[in-house]
């Protein structure tokens, strides 16, 4: 067949170990032979992020500003170990955390769903999509301990001097305080976020706070939401047959578990760190689990929401044989090509990121998958094969798809 042309480079942001490996097999194997494929490529592999003190991370971002679609793979977050191991000349931040900083993004993470592989809640027939607030809150608080005998308070000093004061508590005996904070420009770009992939991806939006408890601070997040979805988006959810519901977060938690998923669960930050956890585990494995960073300017940044898969590369480079599954960063692209497809109105590049999705799923459904879904699947005749086996099995399904 004649390659997909591309109009618009992707930012590609390669990255480290077994991920690495598996990021050029993917393209080699399900990509290059399909798609004509652009890519202004950065390399963030940790070795290169050394050689350019971290600059190479700025610089991706910075393009992802400027194409809006990028595509990223895993990449070490150096600890004092990494440090050790590849000679580093600093503890270089999670390049995640570099890259949220600069686009101010709101996280979805979403689970792929495969027939033989049931949710721990068999009824969860649909993907249930989180939406992480990525600021603020308990991430960035400040907290004491409080001797026997004081008397906590918060003190807001305004540009004039004046002071307004509340007390927090008249400690008689020893105890605990933390203070905490967000933005309402935060939480705006957060909201907007959440309404737009809404309309994306045309699913109901939930979601839910404590503020029945806290009546300044999640009674803040309500309010925004909800002035935010009257000003400029119920008309555009109504058109689209699409709800927004907004309840607390104990109920919520009751009405996601009796759900069929099929919707965007917005939640702030600590409510998201810890739901993201029980869906990814309840509907599976982290390594059927996409990510996407969206940005309030509309730039998108699509990965997979595992890490490195150290423990596999190790085998790899020992010469083992590992089975590592390719299946989110496989996502990651396809979710990239076809946003890229979508911006540029390149149809065949539309259908060939939806038939690169359908062919990995099948390639499952069909009973041939890599050793943690193997574990998993109830289906009867299974096959377990190798990393790269994977691959090959998807590429020869895709292929099918276009004969
Ligand atoms: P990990 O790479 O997610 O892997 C943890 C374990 O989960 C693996 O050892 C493996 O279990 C299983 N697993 C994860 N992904 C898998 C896949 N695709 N196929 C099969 N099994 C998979 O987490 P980690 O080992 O804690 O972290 C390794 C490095 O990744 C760290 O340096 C960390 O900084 C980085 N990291 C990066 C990101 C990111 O870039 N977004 C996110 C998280 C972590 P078994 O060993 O039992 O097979
Ligand atoms: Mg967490």
């Amino acid at each position: 067949m004649t390659k997909i042309p591309m109009t618009t480079p992707l930012v590609e942001m390669d990255g480290d170990e077994m991920t690495r490996v598996l990021w050029k097999e993917i393209k080699d194997i399900l990509i290059l032979p399909f798609v004509d494929l652009k890519t202004e490529y950065y390399d963030l592999g940790l070795e290169y992020r050394e050689q350019t003190k971290d600059q190479v991370t700025v610089d991706s971002a910075m393009a992802t500003k400027k194409y809006g679609v990028a595509v990223k793979c895993a990449t070490i977050t150096p600890n004092a170990a990494r440090v050790k191991e590849y000679n580093l000349t600093e503890m270089w931040k999670s390049p995640n955390g570099t890259i949220r900083a600069i686009l101010d993004g709101t996280v979805f993470r979403t689970p792929i769903l495969v027939k033989g592989i049931t949710p721990y809640i068999p009824t969860w027939t649909k993907p249930i999509t989180i939406a992480r607030h990525a600021y603020g809150d308990v991430y960035k608080n400040t907290e004491m301990k409080v001797p026997a005998d004081s008397k906590a308070e918060l003190v807001v000093t305004d540009k004039d001097g004046n002071e307004t004061r509340a007390l927090i508590h008249d400690f008689k005996t020893p105890g605990i305080i933390q203070g905490l904070h967000n933005i309402d420009e935060s939480i705006e770009n957060f909201a907007r976020s959440c309404f737009n992939f809404a309309l994306d991806s045309k699913q109901d939006l939930w979601f839910a706070t404590k503020d029945t408890i806290s009546k300044q601070y999640d009674h803040r997040f309500k309010d925004i939401f909800a002035e935010i979805y009257e000003k400029d988006y119920k008309e555009k959810f109504e058109a689209a047959g699409i709800e927004y519901f907004y309840t607390l977060i104990d109920d919520v938690v009751a009405r996601v578990v009796r759900s069929n998923g099929g919707y965007i669960w917005a939640c702030k930050n600590y409510d998201g760190d810890v739901m993201s956890d029980m869906l990814a585990t309840a509907f599976g494995s982290l390594a059927m689990m996409t990510s996407v960073l969206v940005s309030p300017e509309g730039n998108y940044e699509y990965e997979a929401a595992h890490g490195t898969v150290q423990r596999h590369y190790y085998k790899y480079l020992k010469g083992e044989e590992t089975s590592t599954n390719s299946v989110a960063t496989i996502f990651a692209w396809s979710g990239a090509l076809r946003k890229r497809g979508e911006l540029d109105g390149n149809d065949a590049l539309v259908d060939y990121a939806n038939k690169l999705e359908k062919a990995t799923i099948d390639t499952i459904e069909n009973g041939v998958m890599t050793g943690d879904l193997y574990a998993m699947s109830t289906l009867e005749n299974k096959k377990k094969v190798n990393s790269e086996e994977f691959l090959y099995a998807i590429g020869e399904t895709l292929r099918n798809l276009y004969n």
